[in-house]
């Protein structure tokens, strides 16, 4: 057991585990990071992979502004040798109703006065940036030409290598399966190679740091949900944003190489982990799209999957340190955390290291449950 010994053993190599690590190790902190399966192979790699200044609370905007600064020179600053498809085409949310048109105009009024280059448009906004949209009933957006896409997957690899790089340890296919309590405190992990000792352990394990914190005595309050996505053949560029439908949760957007995702929300969706799709999406959520978008009419769907919101009883993520000493939590991204990664690694490496964070996250802490002091982020589905 001697010679497994770090300063900090962080559990789940999705993009929060992986921008930790490396936050940690460029700061000459010895770290070992521990993933069951293969790194992004969590909701990291499911996602939309959607990046955005427009969020509706004053400490996710103020994140996101760091996020939307730093991935654009991501892939220079680690070093990465494959492109990380960071891709502007813009972000549009678009109101139904007078209460939803209120609440975008509520978020761009916030983003506009922390500085984020978000507009409100009309219908007739939205027809020129959105040209092939059926504009019926949609009463304005909100929207950001500088918002877009990331690959989630090379996000997450660049991050790791960087961290390997600077010394931490990626261990892939290793479950985490206990922590190593002494006197009271967080002190290692038992895995399924073996037993690590560290003087602190972040948990970044996405829906399931419900079981890691039950394992150091916390009810970690997340509930998973499973979300479906599908891809299509690639078609003719036409520049189009991301498109979020606030009358019933569908989204779509082109991706950099010619595909289009499309995403609902299904409300019947079965509360767990399970990877597991299906038809009815498939149905429902081309059915919804092509009404809005026909021009997509008739285009063939390639493929499709399923991943795990970590929703919080706020949709607000649970990020620092615990009443567990030595124990860290970041996780329950309620589905919009993959853009989060750059800006909340640096903060877990900042709090590990006795550091004041950043940019100050005392709003998402753990014990705001128990508090009654929960905060609803608006610009969420
Ligand atoms: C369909 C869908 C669409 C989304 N769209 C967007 C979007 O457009 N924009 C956006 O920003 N976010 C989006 N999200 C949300 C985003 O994917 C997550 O918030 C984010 O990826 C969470 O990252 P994470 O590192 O916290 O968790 P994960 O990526 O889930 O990583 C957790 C990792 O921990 C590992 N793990 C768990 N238990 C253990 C253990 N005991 N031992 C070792 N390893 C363990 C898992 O295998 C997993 O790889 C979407 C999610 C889904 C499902």
């Amino acid at each position: 057991m001697g010679s497994n010994r770090v300063d900090v053993a962080v559990i789940g190599g999705g993009v929060h585990g992986c921008s930790t690590a490396y936050h940690l190790a460029k700061k000459g902190l010895k770290v070992a990071l521990f993933e069951r399966d293969y790194i992004s192979s969590g909701g990291s790699g499911r996602s939309a992979a959607g990046l955005r200044y427009q969020f509706g609370t004053e400490v996710n905007c103020r994140l996101a502004q760091y996020n939307m600064e730093v991935i654009p020179r991501l892939q220079k600053e680690l070093e990465y040798e494959a492109d990380l498809e960071y891709d502007p085409a813009g972000y549009l949310w678009i109101a139904y109703s007078e209460c939803q048109l209120d609440q975008l105009e509520k978020n761009v009024k916030l983003q506009q006065s922390l500085g984020s280059p978000t507009e409100l448009l009309t219908p007739e906004g939205i027809h020129r940036v959105a040209p092939h949209l059926n504009l019926e009933g949609m009463l304005g957006a909100s929207f950001c030409q500088l918002d877009g896409h990331v690959n989630p997957h090379t996000l997450c690899f660049a991050y790791a290598d960087a961290a390997k790089r600077l010394g931490a340890a990626i261990h892939k296919k290793t479950s985490v399966t206990g922590i190593i309590m002494k006197n009271g405190r967080a002190a290692g992990v038992h895995t399924s190679q073996g037993d690590w000792e560290a003087d602190s352990v972040v948990c970044c394990a996405g829906p399931w740091s419900v079981d890691v914190g039950r394992w150091v005595g916390l009810e970690v309050p997340i509930e998973p949900e499973r979300h479906q996505i599908l891809i299509t053949e690639p078609v003719e560029r036409m520049r189009h944003p991301m498109t979020l439908c606030l009358d019933d949760g569908s989204y779509w957007k082109q991706c950099p190489n010619g595909t289009f995702m499309f995403g609902w929300g299904n409300p019947e969706e079965a509360k767990d982990t399970s990877y597991e799709s299906g038809w009815p999406f498939l149905e429902e959520v081309t059915t919804r799209v092509i009404a809005k978008m026909p021009i997509l009419s008739g285009v063939r769907i390639v493929r499709q999957w399923t991943g795990p919101y970590d929703n919080t009883p706020d949709f607000q993520a649970i990020v620092g340190p615990t009443p567990v000493e030595g124990f860290y939590l970041d996780c329950g991204w309620s589905g919009h955390g993959l853009q989060f990664g750059p800006s909340v690694g640096r903060i877990m490496a900042e709090f590990v290291n006795g550091e004041k964070p950043f940019i100050d996250v005392h709003r998402f802490r753990f014990t705001r449950f128990e508090e009654n002091d929960l905060f609803f982020e608006p610009a969420c589905i």
